[in-house]
């Protein structure tokens, strides 16, 4: 068995549903007490926002290298970056160990296309929804991705920073992401990516009839079942 390094605590609401996610995996696959081997190394995300709002990616580039090498020097296989945004500096991180990223776009668009889905709606932070680090992921495998209006985008974005990172939920937030995804489904949207991993905490399948595709589960599951292919 491989050993998972996760790079974690962006934020560490979710980081939690990767380690369950991990662990079920591995226990529905191998069965009796069989649990993943992983190592985590989880940043403080007080930094990495920084970063972020300051347009400073470099520093979070830097950042998150760093804590890639920890888990290298550590023992870890490969590493899994447990947030879709800070794929955006990706290439940097990959640059920087020897053990290869499971890129959680990549995973997902293999998702997307054993699913027939060639048109697709993307929510996630501002960065992952207006930049090109993560559409182009999709597009080059064929995928058409619609993303809400600037409005709309500017709300999801805000409800991700100040309650789904803080753990807090709120109906009235699911009710306004369950009208956008379905508005996005009217305009052709055969599924949606929850592009963070913070909005399964808020929506799941559960609650729309527009099939999902949540990135967390997708990204946690194949981090899995590599470290036992
Ligand atoms: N976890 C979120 C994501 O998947 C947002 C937090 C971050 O900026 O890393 O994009």
């Amino acid at each position: 068995m491989k050993t998972i390094g996760l790079i974690g605590g962006m934020s560490w609401e979710s980081t939690v549903t990767y380690y369950q996610i991990i662990n079920q995996t591995i226990k529905r696959t191998l069965g009796g007490l069989h649990s993943a081997k992983c190592l985590l190394y989880s940043v403080d995300f007080f930094e990495i926002e920084e970063c972020q709002s300051k347009g400073d990616w470099a520093k979070s580039a830097e950042i998150l290298s760093d804590a890639a090498q920890r888990l290298e020097k550590a023992g870890a296989d490969f590493i899994v970056i447990c947030t879709n945004t800070m794929h955006k500096v990706a290439n940097t991180i990959q640059s920087a160990v020897s053990i290869p990223i499971l890129h959680i776009a990549e995973v997902t668009a293999r998702q997307l296309k054993a699913n027939d889905i060639s048109k697709v709606a993307l929510l996630g932070t501002k960065y992952t929804m207006e930049q090109d680090f993560y559409r182009s992921k999709l597009t080059q495998n064929g995928i058409t991705v619609v993303v809400p209006d600037e409005n709309d985008r500017e709300l999801i974005n805000s409800v991700i920073y100040n309650e789904l990172c803080l753990g807090v939920i709120q109906e009235a937030s699911r009710q306004k992401f369950l009208s956008i995804m379905n508005g996005l489904a009217d305009q052709g949207a055969q599924g949606a990516i929850l592009g963070c991993t913070e909005i399964g905490l808020l929506v799941g399948q559960k609650d729309t009839d527009v099939p999902l595709f949540d990135t967390t589960l997708i990204h946690a599951e194949s981090a899995a079942l590599y470290s036992i292919a």
